[in-house]
């Protein structure tokens, strides 16, 4: 499967120069979940606690008692009436589709089985790089931060790349030292959001 945007003028091509994907999409369809494409990654991957929303404790690698055979969830519809708080509000930000679709290729981990320990932890790196995507794609539309978009667009450009790497590197890859260098790049993205709010004020 490939993503395809109409717009030809931000892609770039992936590790293994199959996938073309949209850079800066500011509707950011490509940073919210599909489970639809998804191999119920989130329902599997993460350890639960039941006292912290989730239907039970359970360790991570186990999958959920409510994910089905097709990995969707058969109380998706009254998560609220049951007080699945854990549930409702994790976000994958569209990690989770990459990670099936693209990282592993259609590949689920109830047929390749052996892929299945690497998948979950190449989700877990892949959500946190998806929130970065997010906050970038953010910071890209405030005006104050116009100064510094061209480092934003930079830095979003690289942490697209890094969603693209092969699953033997996205393990490899050390996220904390990316979202450092993220993060530096959104505070001063806030602090100028401030700095103009203060002056609207004065
Ligand atoms: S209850 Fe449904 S949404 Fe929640 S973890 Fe289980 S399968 Fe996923």
């Amino acid at each position: 499967m490939a993503y395809s945007d109409e717009n030809t003028e931000n892609r770039i091509l992936s590790e293994n120069n199959v996938y073309l994907v949209p850079l800066y999409d500011k509707s950011r369809s490509n940073l919210r979940a599909d489970c639809k494409k998804c191999f119920g990654l989130c329902c599997v991957s993460l350890y639960f606690s039941a006292s912290e929303g989730f239907p039970i404790d359970k360790d991570p690698g186990d999958p959920c008692i409510n994910l089905q055979s097709d990995f969707q969830c058969c109380v998706h519809r009254s998560l609220k009436e049951r007080n699945l708080k854990g549930c409702i509000t994790f976000d994958c930000f569209g990690a989770g589709q990459k990670v099936a679709q693209i990282s592993f290729g259609g590949n689920d981990w109830r047929k390749v089985p052996e892929y299945s320990k690497q998948m979950y932890e190449v989700f877990l790196i892949m959500r946190q790089l998806h929130e970065l995507l997010w906050y970038l794609t953010e910071a890209l539309t405030l005006q104050p931060a116009r100064g510094i978009h061209d480092a934003l667009g930079s830095m979003l450009y690289e942490t697209e790349r890094l969603t693209h790497l092969s699953p033997d590197s996205l393990t490899e890859l050390d996220v904390a030292v990316h979202r450092a260098s993220v993060n530096s790049l959104l505070l001063k993205t806030s602090e100028r959001v401030r700095a103009e709010a203060r002056r609207g004020q004065g």
